[in-house]
């Protein structure tokens, strides 16, 4: 294809670069699959470690920031540094989760999805449609205070209010040692996250679950159900008639009984421990983590587009060393086809829509074909397959791409 008939961008996409095997694929998707037939617009941010590093994790809030510029951003998988990692890149500090810091400043919701193909089937055999959970991303145990409690101790739940005006409540008297756990969430968090919700049961088209334990947490998981109910009603109701999908409630233990009897098809909305959970669980039965697509939706309309796996270090050192690797780049091309399709839909530009959509169906008709990834090849039922390394799989891709 020559220069001239590249599709054309006018709004700059947020690109943030990433670690380890997944930034290898990451040169290698934009080199093969994108800069061929899209005459890339990205405002490039690196958050690999070693820049984060030089820049006091400033690179980080930079790109946040242009996400709520632009409204939408594409991200690479990044190493979240545990001592382990300080060490191995001579950190000045052991920076927090580019996604952490990434959530704070944009506020959202992460709605992740299994990429379905033919021949990698759900263990769970009645579902026919992709599930897609969506993530409370803020508050509850991922913002606790916890302690150990020696014998004797009483621990009590102390608010005082903007008078000073001390209300208390005993948690336990301990007899023997014991644990404390003080945790929180806020309406403002809570409220954003079901408008969220209800936004993108609409924008696809699909029912909308949510669970909680409020039968047990009376006040705080109750809190959850009750603002839910409150903006479905005020805001959200008709529209969803209009649309012909339904807004349900249920309890998170019968929710888990009903997701496995479903054919699939909906967005369930989970706490943030529930959904951290569900999702590895949604992700593994549907077959593998390395085709779950990851986005972040903000209360005020702004994209951010991920794989839910992480930078495979694995494969990167192997890779390091020479040897071969097969690492599965669906989940990160999906990336770029979800932020490229929205950035078209927010600039209306149908050739870079139609664009994502043939990138994703070339991906997938890949793996149709019997050209897989190795970590496929043990699940996929198709009679004719074989496993390839992780620079053959985005070739053929190309050549699919290129073909049509
Ligand atoms: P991981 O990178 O998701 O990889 C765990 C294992 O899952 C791999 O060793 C590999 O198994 C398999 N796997 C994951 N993605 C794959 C793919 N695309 N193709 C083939 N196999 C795949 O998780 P991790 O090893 O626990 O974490 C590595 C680093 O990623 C950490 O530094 C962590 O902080 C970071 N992380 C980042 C994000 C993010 O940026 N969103 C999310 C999670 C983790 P085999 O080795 O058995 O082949
Ligand atoms: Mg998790």
């Amino acid at each position: 294809m020559d220069r001239m008939s590249k599709i054309a961008m006018t709004t700059p996409l947020v690109e943030m670069d990433g670690d380890e095997m997944t930034r290898v694929l990451w040169k290698e998707i934009k080199e093969k699959l994108l800069a061929p037939f899209v005459e890339l617009k990205t405002e490039y941010y690196d958050l690999g470690l070693p820049y984060r590093d030089q820049t006091d994790d400033q690179v980080t809030v930079d790109a946040a920031n242009a996400i709520k510029k632009y409204g939408v951003g594409v991200k690479c998988a990044t190493i979240t540094p545990n001592a382990q990692r300080v060490e191995e890149y001579k950190l000045k500090q052991m920076w927090k989760s580019p996604n952490g810091t990434i959530r704070a400043i944009l506020d959202g919701t992460v709605f992740r999805a299994p990429i379905i193909v033919k021949g990698v089937n759900p263990t769970v055999s009645t579902w026919k449609k992709p599930i897609t959970i969506a993530r409370h991303a803020y508050g509850d145990i991922y913002k606790d205070t916890e302690c150990y409690v020696p014998a004797g101790a009483r621990a009590e739940l102390v608010v005082t209010d903007a008078d000073g005006k001390e209300s208390r409540q005993l948690i336990h008297a301990f007899p023997g040692g014991g644990v404390v756990l003080g945790m929180h969430n806020t309406d403002a968090s809570i409220s954003s996250f079901a408008r969220a919700c209800f936004n993108y049961a609409l924008s696809v088209g699909q029912d909308l679950w949510f669970s909680t334990k409020d039968t047990i947490s009376k006040t705080y998981d109750h809190r959850f159900k009750d603002l839910f109910a409150e903006i479905y009603e005020n805001e959200f109701r008709t529209a969803f008639e209009a649309a012909g999908i339904e807004y349900f409630y249920t309890l998170i233990d019968d929710a888990v009984a009903r997701v496995i009897r479903s054919e699939g098809g909906f967005v369930w909305a989970c706490k943030n421990y529930d959904g951290d959970v569900m999702s590895d669980m949604l992700a593994t039965a549907f077959g593998s983590l390395s085709m779950m697509t990851s986005v972040l939706v903000s209360p005020d309309g702004n994209y951010e587009y991920e794989a839910a796996h992480g930078t495979v270090t694995r494969h990167y050192y192997r890779h390091l060393k020479g040897e071969e690797t097969s690492t599965n780049a669906v989940a990160t091309i999906f990336a770029w086809s979800g932020a490229l399709r929205k950035r078209a839909e927010l600039d209306g530009l149908a050739d870079l829509a139609a664009f994502a959509d043939r990138l994703e169906k070339a991906t997938i008709d890949t793996i149709e074909s019997g050209v897989m990834t190795k970590d496929l090849v043990g699940m996929s039922t198709l009679p004719e397959k074989k496993g390839v390394n992780t620079f053959e799989f985005l070739d053929a891709v190309a050549a699919r791409l290129a073909a049509e």
